[in-house]
C-alpha cells in the first residue's frame, strides 16, 4: 500500500509555462516598448524565448544569450535580462486552477511531499504562492542541498523528511530526465503528467490542438 505522494511543482501543480510567457511578455515589452503587446513581432520574440526555454531546463544566460544575438541587442542585457528573471520569476506563480482540490481529495487517503528542482528563494516563493503549502508534511528544495533531480540523493532527502522508504512513494512530475529518471532510479513508483502546455498565445489567433478540429474551427 502506497503511504506518500510526492509531487513536483513547476508545470505539474503550478502553471509554470503560463507564468513564463507572461514574465517574457513583460520582459520583451521593456527591451522593445516601441513594438504593441499584441504585435506580431512581440510575440515572435515572446515564442522564441519559450522554445529556447524549453520548459525551464535551459539556463537564463543562454536563453537571453541566444536573445540578445539573435536580435542584435547590446551584451549587457544577457546579465541584465538573466538577473531580472532570477530575482522575480516566483512573483508570477499561479496554480493551476485544479490544484488545491486534487490535493486535497488525495490528502485523507496519502501523505503528500514536494521535491522541487531550482534557486532557494525562487522556489520558496513559489510554493508560497501555490496556495498549498499547508497540504505537505516535507518541501523540499534542490537548491537549499546543492543536490538536484535527477540525483537519487534529493529523493532520498525528501524520503527521510517524510519517514518513508522509496518504496512506499508514488513520485508525480512532468519531466522525464529528471522526475521519473530519479524516481525511478531511487526504486519509487512513477506517474508521468504529460500535457501540451507549451504553446499558448494572447493573440486572436485560432488555435487547435489536433488536425480534426480544423473543419470545425474554419
Ligand atoms: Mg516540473
Amino acid at each position: 500500500m502506497m503511504k506518500v505522494i510526492l509531487f513536483d511543482l513547476d508545470n505539474t501543480l503550478i502553471d509554470r509555462q503560463g507564468a513564463a510567457y507572461d514574465m517574457y511578455s513583460d520582459m520583451v515589452a521593456t527591451v522593445f516598448p516601441e513594438w504593441d503587446r499584441m504585435s506580431v513581432e512581440h510575440e515572435t520574440a515572446v515564442q522564441r524565448l519559450m522554445l529556447w526555454d524549453e520548459y525551464g531546463s535551459i539556463g537564463k544566460d543562454h536563453v537571453f544569450g541566444r536573445f540578445c544575438r539573435t536580435y542584435h541587442l547590446d551584451e549587457s542585457w544577457e546579465k541584465k535580462l538573466t538577473d531580472h528573471w532570477v530575482q522575480y520569476f516566483g512573483d508570477y506563480t499561479r496554480a493551476f486552477p485544479e490544484s488545491r482540490a486534487t490535493l486535497e481529495k488525495l490528502k485523507g487517503k496519502y501523505r503528500l511531499g514536494l521535491l522541487t528542482n531550482g534557486y532557494p528563494h525562487m522556489q520558496r516563493r513559489k510554493v508560497e504562492l501555490c496556495g498549498c503549502e499547508d497540504l505537505f508534511e516535507a518541501i523540499v528544495v534542490s537548491g537549499e542541498h546543492g543536490i538536484h533531480k535527477p540525483d537519487p540523493a534529493i529523493f532520498k532527502i525528501a524520503c527521510d523528511k517524510m519517514g518513508v522508504s522509496p518504496e512506499e512513494v508514488i513520485f508525480v512530475g512532468d519531466t522525464f530526465s529528471t522526475d521519473i529518471y530519479g524516481a525511478v532510479l531511487s526504486g519509487m513508483k512513477t506517474v508521468f503528467l504529460h500535457s501540451d502546455i507549451l504553446h499558448k498565445t494572447k493573440l486572436n489567433i485560432p488555435v487547435i490542438h489536433s488536425i480534426e478540429e480544423l473543419p470545425d474551427i474554419l
